[in-house]
């Protein structure tokens, strides 16, 4: 695998790629990459020739700056993951090359960044939509996967891809979980043993919800009240638990087939989201 540090090395090796007729697919990330990652890059050899993977902590979609300072970095880890799921190159640039000296622009989505994650955490999704502008503008895959995890987060990179008329196919992967539902994230490793047991309770609420609703239950409330009720008796403090339109991200009282049940929760200190579309 080969590592790529600037914008124009990344550019130069694409451009490479496509003089000999491959395609490309992006997978950004921040590292500390899990099997969820993995599942993104497996997917990526099915669409395209070549696989670049990305990893950028990007400090402009942290609000907190805890979260920040504590986000795991496990670069050699990472390399050795992605050697071996055949990724060729890999980009990780610096915070300063990514943003240098007078950088002065932001890409910011309107509407479905006012809700959910966006009005929990100011400024995130204008982070997100910067950085994923930049990596494509440099990187111009053919297409870019993105986890069903960041629901919200696919919404806006889809938003803005449209928008923008930047002609690259967003793929959306499955949530890969643990095996008692958790969904995986960097960020699990913060949880001391007696929260990632109780993390498990997410998961639960979300399939209980799911059970209710294939036995006919339409009225949200009904539902987000099973979400929560699995949730509350551990030590995690709910942020929001929402029945929303898929395409829209507004909240909905009556569920039908496709919505998303979405949530976001801080356990021990260690912001955790997840979602469940409802079949
Ligand atoms: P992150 O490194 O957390 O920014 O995530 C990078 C990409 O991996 C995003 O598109 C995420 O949605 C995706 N991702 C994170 N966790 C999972 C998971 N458990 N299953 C599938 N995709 C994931």
């Amino acid at each position: 695998m080969q590592i790529l540090r600037t914008p124009k090395e990344l550019s130069q090796t694409v451009d490479a790629c496509r003089i000999n007729g491959q395609s490309v697919a992006m997978v950004p990330t921040m590292g500390a990459l899990h099997q969820g990652h993995t599942s993104l890059f497996d997917l990526a050899h099915q669409h395209a020739d070549v696989v670049v993977a990305t990893i950028f902590v990007n400090p402009l979609q942290f609000n907190n700056s805890v979260d920040f300072d504590k986000y795991p970095l496990q670069l050699d880890h990472d390399i050795q993951l992605l050697e071996q799921h055949a990724v060729q190159f890999l980009y990780a640039p610096t915070v300063d090359t990514m943003y240098g000296a007078n950088f002065s622009t932001s890409v910011h989505v309107g509407g479905i960044t006012d809700v959910l994650e966006g009005s929990s955490r100011p400024g995130h999704f204008s982070g997100v939509s910067t950085v994923v502008a930049k990596l494509f503008s440099a990187g111009r895959p053919d297409v870019a996967i993105f986890g069903q995890k960041d629901f919200q987060q696919i919404a806006v990179i889809q938003r803005m891809v449209a928008d923008l008329d930047i002609p690259i196919q967003i793929i959306v992967a499955p949530t890969i979980r643990e095996t008692d539902g958790l969904a995986m994230s960097s960020r699990n490793i913060r949880l001391s043993g007696s929260a990632r047991q109780e993390a498990a309770a997410i998961s639960q609420g979300l399939r209980q919800a799911q059970d209710q609703f294939a036995a006919g239950i339409r009225e949200s409330e009904h539902l987000i009240k099973t979400v929560k009720s699995a949730i509350e008796p551990t030590s995690a403090v709910i942020d929001y638990v929402n029945v929303i339109d898929s395409a829209s991200l507004r909240d909905l009282s009556t569920a039908s087939q496709g919505c998303v049940i979405v949530l976001a929760v801080l356990l021990d200190g260690v912001r955790l989201i997840d979602n469940h579309i409802l079949v």
